[in-house]
Order: structure tokens, then sequence, then C-alpha cells
């Protein structure tokens, strides 16, 4: 009959007079032993259980407050768990007083140690009126949670039988703290070169080393220098200019911030836990988290936060980016200047200049939005917003932080898409970037006030806001279908981190804000310049020769003529010049393998009432969206057409049905954004993603506009 005894060893942790004696003296009666820790004058009580098969030695830690190495208790703590690695670690915590006694259990969950949280003094809480969400709490801590009332012996049952439970089916789900960015491109750098440098971790997680490092943790500074002799110099010099670094810009010590994340990250789990906030004692952040966080007045707040951030971003970026247009067309006026009319001028002029300039011209946009990003995240507000902004988002399936890449869709999704980053689950990230294209960005704007203008003067402000309308539906829509598809999983609750309210430094904001322009920028230079280039190829070659369908360099010269002999007046001549010089434009267009390859789709498009005109306009978005507006007007042979332009609005109402202007409207909302969107889309999520971008919003785009115009044409 003999059975096996299972042996393990669970050691006691918490603060001091959390009740940990209490509860250890509760869980092993008298079989208690009494020693000191080797080498160290700290008492170390002992014990044995016996309980369903298993022998359980119990070590009752020294109480701390944390697991640094300012204290021997601490050192002593925190090597027992490292080093005898327990099988359960057991955090006993005052849960009257979460907030702080919650420290410790974080850095236990750090250390990636088995725990179970003993919620000891549950009889105080339950008398205060505070009610704690256990359940959820301990999805967030990753953790068993059991609550106790140590002075009652209550509880000591139901920790024996979460032992047993975690020692036999161990899963393991790791909860980490996220510091923010800057402290997280730290860290990250940190880690690459304890692994390049092939640094000794002994039992310790790379990851936790790394913020050791950071925190200058004397204990761990010294065990990695013994271990890794010369080689600590290259760890000693990254660690030196990471702390540097961070002090200059967020004007503390990575001590300090790595701390604060800490506190936040239970600020924020407590704030989802806590069914009652107890009132008394609030300090200045807790009294603005109760009006920004406020269920009623939360969202009103922000929705008006966001505002006032469009109103400036888009109100001072005007001016910057009308200078930003000026110069552009200045330098384009210089080439045409200085070079001789031909392909090279074309191509700088209409390749160059017009591709990359398109998206320069964006920047002080770009700039400002990330600047007032900046300034809401550094001051804490982005964390309350994405809270705030979480129960909605949730019904989609997505996370509070999802809504504020959206948002700034609006604007430009390029900057949304690199705003995803503030979602670490991959799956909610890449929900969020595949979503964001149908929040309609600037640049399709004008290409509704021209359609909308053309075929429905009367209601076009309407007509523009149902495009938008429809954008947010199939948001909604498709972030349901992904999520229920290609990104299934349950969206697990996580914390929140609330960092505590701070004024921004100019410096961290200046940084951030410089950090994600300049790589919008580099994008610009490079891969857009390629594409810039092959575009205008598309829509340069085959070139025409001298067979147009008319004479027109003839025509020219006939009214030169007359201009010369005095019957017409230079401006007249001007006119007429550029209509003739429009209609080349657009049989060259034609004749280009854009036009060709617009042609040659056209009966895929027919089913959408689109012609091969639409096709060619459709390719040139590709570009960016607004290019969408100036190749119409190329190809109805209008120059300098923009969204205003009465003779192009003329041409397309002419030409089109108004069922077949909404619809092109409604194709050019949900194709996907544009080639910089495209570019940063796989730099952000990889080229599989971009691919399945693409494919996905074409083919969505295709049967939208299908469904509309076969609908729709039975009406008509
Ligand atoms: P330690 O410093 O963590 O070892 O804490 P102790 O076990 O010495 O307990 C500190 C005090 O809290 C003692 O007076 C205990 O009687 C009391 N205590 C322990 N658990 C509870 C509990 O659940 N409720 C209440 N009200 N008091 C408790
Ligand atoms: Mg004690």
């Amino acid at each position: 009959m003999a059975k096996e005894i299972k042996e393990i060893t669970i050691a006691i942790s918490g603060n001091p007079n959390s009740g940990k004696t209490t509860i250890f003296n509760n869980l092993t009666g008298l079989r208690q032993h009494v020693g000191n820790y080797p080498g160290v004058t700290v008492e170390k009580k002992t014990g044995v259980i016996k309980y369903k098969g298993y022998r359980i030695n119990v070590v009752d830690l020294p109480g701390t407050y944390s697991l640094t190495a300012y204290s021997l208790e601490e050192i002593v703590a925190r090597n027992f768990i490292v080093n005898e690695k327990p099988d359960v670690v057991i955090d006993v915590v005052d849960s009257s007083n979460l907030e702080r006694n919650l420290y410790l259990a974080v850095q236990l969950m750090e250390l990636n140690t088995p725990l179970i949280l003993a919620f000891n003094m549950a009889d105080i809480v339950k008398k205060s009126g505070k009610k704690i969400d256990i359940n959820l709490l301990s999805e967030l801590f990753g953790a068993p949670i059991v609550e106790t009332v140590g002075s009652r012996g209550l509880g000591s049952d139901k920790l024996l039988e979460a032992i047993v439970r975690a020692v036999s089916s161990r899963k393991e789900k790791k909860v980490e703290v996220k510091y923010g960015e800057e402290v997280e491109n730290e860290i990250d750098r940190i880690t690459l070169v304890l692994k390049k440098q092939k640094i000794p971790t002994f039992k310790f997680d790379i990851r936790w080393i790394a913020v050791k490092l950071l925190e200058q943790d004397r204990e761990i500074i010294d065990k990695i220098k013994k271990g890794s002799g010369s080689k600590y110099l290259k760890v000693e010099e990254t660690v030196g200019s990471s702390i540097d670094h961070l002090t200059s810009i967020l004007r503390d010590s990575p001590e300090v911030i790595i701390a604060d994340g800490r506190y936040g990250f239970i600020k924020g789990a407590l704030l989802e836990a806590y069914k009652e906030v107890d009132s008394g004692k609030l300090d200045v952040s807790e009294k603005i988290d109760r009006v920004l966080t406020n269920r009623i007045l939360g969202i009103p707040i922000f929705v008006l936060i966001i505002w006032l951030m469009f109103q400036f971003v888009f109100t001072l970026g005007k001016y910057p980016m009308g200078w930003i247009e000026l110069g552009f067309e200045k330098l384009s006026a210089l080439i045409t200047e200085i070079v001789q009319q031909g392909l090279i001028r074309s191509l700088l002029v209409d390749g160059i200049i017009g591709g990359v300039g398109g998206v320069i011209t964006f920047t002080p946009n770009i700039i400002l939005l990330f600047f007032t990003i900046a300034v809401l995240e550094d001051s804490g507000y982005m964390a309350r917003a994405a809270f705030v902004m979480d129960r909605i988002m949730h019904k989609i399936g997505l996370h509070g932080k999802s809504f504020i890449p959206l948002i700034i869709g609006f604007g430009c999704t390029v900057p949304a898409y690199m705003g995803s980053r503030i979602l670490e689950n991959r799956k909610d990230r890449l929900v969020t970037m595949h979503i964001n294209t149908f929040m309609s960005c600037g640049a399709r704007l004008p290409v509704y006030i021209l359609f909308a203008g053309a075929f429905f003067p009367a209601i076009a402000g309407n007509v523009i806001f149902s495009i938008y309308l429809i954008g947010v539906l199939m948001a909604v829509t498709m972030a349901r279908v992904l999520r229920a598809t290609r990104f299934r999983g349950e969206s697990e609750p996580f914390v929140m981190e609330l960092p505590p309210y701070r004024i921004p430094t100019l410096k961290g904001i200046l940084i951030h804000t410089w950090e994600r322009t300049w790589m919008y920028i580099k994008k610009a230079g490079t891969v857009i310049l390629a594409i810039s280039i092959l575009m205008w190829i598309l829509f340069t070659f085959p070139m025409i020769g001298n067979n147009y369908s008319q004479n027109y360099n003839g025509q020219i010269e006939k009214f030169e003529q007359s201009y010369r002999s005095g019957e017409i007046t230079e401006d007249e001549l001007n006119e007429k010049a550029a209509v003739i010089e429009g209609k080349m434009a657009g049989e060259r267009l034609t004749y280009s393998a854009a036009g060709r390859i617009g042609r040659f789709l056209e009966p895929v498009f027919r089913p959408l009432g689109f012609d091969w005109k639409m096709v060619v306009a459709t390719i040139s978005g590709i570009a960016a969206k607004e290019v969408v507006v100036s190749t119409m007007g190329t190809l109805y042979s209008i120059q300098e057409a923009d969204g205003q332009s009465d003779s192009l609005k003329t041409a397309l109402y002419n030409h089109y049905h108004p069922l077949v202007g909404y619809n092109f409207m409604l194709f050019t909302l949900l194709y996907f954004p544009c080639m910089a969107g495209m570019v940063i889309f796989r730099k952000e999520a990889g080229t599989k993603e971009m691919l399945f971008q693409i494919g996905y919003t074409f083919l969505l785009a295709w049967v939208m506009s299908f469904l509309v115009f076969q609908i729709g044409r039975l009406f008509i």
C-alpha cells in the first residue's frame, strides 16, 4: 500500500506584518525548525506539512517590501527563490493595502517563479466595504489568488489545495510589466549585448537581468562582473549609455522609472479589479483619474482632447505644409528652367518631386501629430484614454489601446500603423493595423470632394459623411471577422499600465517626435523614391512619338501665329496652349503602360461600373490617394486639376452615372491606403501581413463595390 510520497518545497514571502508568520504557523502547526540562513544572521524558519501524498517543506522568508538589493533581507529572500528554486512561492499580501503589497508580488512575478497570492486580512477588506474582483486580478497577475484570514485560521485548506494544483499542473502564463517604449528599447539593447557577449546569466531570466542592470542592482552587477571577466566592459558601456539616455530624456533615474512602471501596472490592475474604490486619502494622480477615467465623463473628455489634437495638428500644420508645397513648386519651376524639356526633366519633376514631394509635404502634419501624441503619452493621459475606451473596444474584439492608432488613421495611416506599436500583443496589433485603412485618411478627402461635388453637389457633405461612416462600420465588421478567423484567440485581459501623471519634458517629447518622424522621412527618401520612379515609368512609357490623333504641335503653332499677328492676347494663347497640352498629356497617358494596364484590367472592373480611366486612376492612387484627382484630370485632358475644378467635375458628370461616382469613392475608401503606408506596414508587420493587407482590402473593395453597383442597378 506504500504510496509514493512526493517532496516539494514552498517559500512564504510577503511584506512585514502582512501575516506571513501567522499563515506559516497555520500551515505547519508546531512542526517548526528555527535556524539561520547560511552565513548571515537572518532567521530562517522551516516546517513540514504532509498533505495528500505530498511532503511539503515550508520556508518562511524574511519579510520584505521589495526584491531590490538594498537590505540583507531582500537579498536573502531573492537568492533563496533563485538558487533553491522552491516549487511554489506563496506571497502573503495584506489585501487591505493592496497597492503597496502588490509591489513585491509584481517583482516575484518578474522573477518568473511559480506564484500563489494569499490575499490575507480578507476580514479587514470585507469590513471596509471594498470588493476586489479576485478572478480578474488572478488573471491579470497570472497567478492563483486565495483569500485568507490568518488570525482566524481561515483559508489554509484552500491554500494547500492551490499548492497541490500548482505543482501538479504547472501552467505557465508569463505576465510581463512593460516599462514604456523608452525603457523597453534600452532593455532590448542590453539584452542584445548580454546575448552577443555570451554573458553567463546564472539562473536568472535574461530580461530580468537587463532590468536589474538598469536599476543598478549591486548584487547582480557584482555577479555578472565576476562571471564574465573582461567581457563585462562592453556590458557596462551599454548599460551606462542606456542610463544616461533615459535619465536625460525622462529626467529621473531608470530605477525610479522602473519602480513607477511596476506601480503603474498595479494601479492599472486595481483600477479594473476594484469594484468600489475607497474614498479617503487620494493622491493627486488618483484625483485626476477620478475625473478622466470616470465612467460617464471619461469618454466625452477623451473625444474633446482628440478633437483638440486634430484642430492643433491640422490648423497649425497647414502653414508649413503650404510652405513646403511652395518650395517644391519653386524647385519644379527651377528644374523646368535649367533642364531641357524631355525625359530627364519629366522624371525629376513628375516622378521624383511629384512622388517624394507628395510624401514630404505631409511631414509637418506628421511631426505635429507625433508631437501631440508624445505629450499625451508622456503626461500619462494616453494610458487613461485607452482605459476609458477599453469597454467599447472589447465589444469588437480589440483592446482600448487600439483606439489611439485608429483615431490617428483619420489623419494619416502611416503614423497610425506606427502608433499600433503600443499594442504589445501581436494579434491585437495586426488586427488594428489591418482595419486602420478604413479610417478614411486625409489624402482621400480631395477625391471625395471632387466626386461628391461632381455627382451630388446639393448634398455633397452628407455623401462624404456617409463614406466616412461606411469606413467606420467596415472597420468594426472586419475587426470582428479577423478576430474570428485569422487572428482567433480570446483577447486576454491584460493590465493597462497607468503611470503617474507627470509634466512631460520637452527633451523627451522632442526625441520621441524626432525618432518617429525620422523613420517616416527615411522611407520617403529610399523605398518611396524607388516606387515613385517605377510609377513614373509606368505612366510615361512607352511614349507615343509623334503619332498623336491630331497634329497638336501644328495647332499650337497656329495659335502662336495668331498671337504674333495680334489676333489673340498672350493670355488667350496660354489658355489655348494649355488645353492642347492637356489633350496631349491625356493621349500620352492613354498610350503608356499604365493606360494599357487600365484597359487590360477594365473587364475586371466592369462589374463595378468602372471604365479603364477609373482603373488607371485607381492604380495611380496606389502611389498616394490624392493623386487620383490629378490623374483623372490628365485623363480628361484638364490641366492643373484639383478637387475644386469645375471643368473636371463637369467631365465626370457627363461620363459616369452618379451610382458609379459613388462606387468609385467607396472603392477609394476601401483599398489599402498608399505605398508609403505599405512600406511602413511591411516594416511593422512583415511581408506576409503586408501582402495580406493589400490582397484583402482590394478584394473587399471589389466585392463591396460590386454589390453596390449590381444592386443599385436594379433601381435605376
Ligand atoms: P508577519 O510580519 O508577516 O510575519 O506578520 P504576522 O504573522 O506576525 O502578523 C502581524 C499581525 O497581523 C498579527 O498581529 C496577526 O495576528 C495579524 N493578522 C494576521 N493575519 C490577519 C488577518 O487575516 N486579519 C487580521 N485582522 N489580522 C491578521
Ligand atoms: Mg513574521
